[in-house]
């Protein structure tokens, strides 16, 4: 569920594994893993996945600000057991939790079972980059297609929990579709961002440079303002590309 900034959305962050069998092209977590020589390429992030039994079993406390989990990898069938052990910890502690995922409909129905009384405590963030299915296969080969994130979506909005949308990376041209969709079932917010160029090199060839441009985001973020309908927040990834314009345009006059 990795961004570069998920600071801008909680104080601190919880993660009970390496690896996470999303396998996406874009993966921040990865690219550092690689980096910091944790593991030598997306294949073995995907692949060798190893849960953490220490960060399973020990007790959370309560902690300053809002807490997300998780951010280095993802909520799916095969860690469901420790994530929700993980997080019966957190909200007995009094934490507030931003659960983060592309969400399998069967751990969101879970989620949303196991922890109907802590409900106020939580918020979901699911991410869904793209409204057609041929787009996440190539980006995120293993995570849920967009039905599946929308049924889950929908669930967890009919069953009273808050929800909200990270289109963070959006990975084509039409993320407004992915806005209409959602927007009716979102409580929140719906963030908006752009794929940092600096991804593992599995994903280098799919890299679109002219989806980040700025003149491109420009009109894009007009028309997800409209559709959003007072929801659309942008991560820093877009603010920061709105300030090197403004600097560059300063610098011209
Ligand atoms: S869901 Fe994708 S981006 Fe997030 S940690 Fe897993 S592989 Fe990385």
């Amino acid at each position: 569920m990795t961004t570069s900034g998920t600071l801008e959305w909680a104080s601190s962050n919880v993660n009970i594994q390496k690896g996470c069998k999303n396998g996406c092209k874009y993966c921040y977590a990865a690219r550092m893993a690689v980096r910091f020589k944790r593991c030598s390429n997306l294949m073995e992030w995907t692949t060798q996945i190893q849960v953490d039994p220490s960060k399973v079993q020990k007790n959370y406390r309560k902690r300053n600000g809002r807490i997300m989990f998780p951010t280095s990898h993802d909520i799916y069938t095969s860690n469901l057991i420790p994530c929700l052990d993980v997080l019966d910890k957190l909200l007995k502690s009094g934490n507030e939790v931003l659960i983060t995922t592309k969400p399998e409909d069967y751990c969101i129905e879970e989620i949303c079972d196991e922890f109907q009384k802590y409900k106020d405590q939580i918020q979901f963030r699911f991410t869904i980059g793209s409204a057609y299915n041929a787009v996440l296969k190539k980006w995120e080969p293993n995570a849920p297609s967009f039905d599946e994130r929308v049924s889950a979506l929908k669930r967890a909005y009919f069953e009273g929990f808050k929800t909200s949308i990270s289109i963070e990376p959006y990975l084509d041209y039409y993320p407004h579709e992915v806005i209409e969709e959602v927007e009716p079932f979102v409580t929140e917010t719906i963030w908006l961002g752009i794929m940092n160029s600096k991804i593992p090199k599995e994903g280098r060839e799919l890299y679109n440079k002219k989806l980040y441009s700025k003149d491109f985001v420009s009109s894009l973020v007009k028309v997800c303002t409209i559709k959003a309908k007072g929801k659309l927040r942008l991560k820093d990834s877009i603010k920061n590309l709105f300030k090197e314009k403004r600097k560059k345009n300063e610098r011209g006059n």
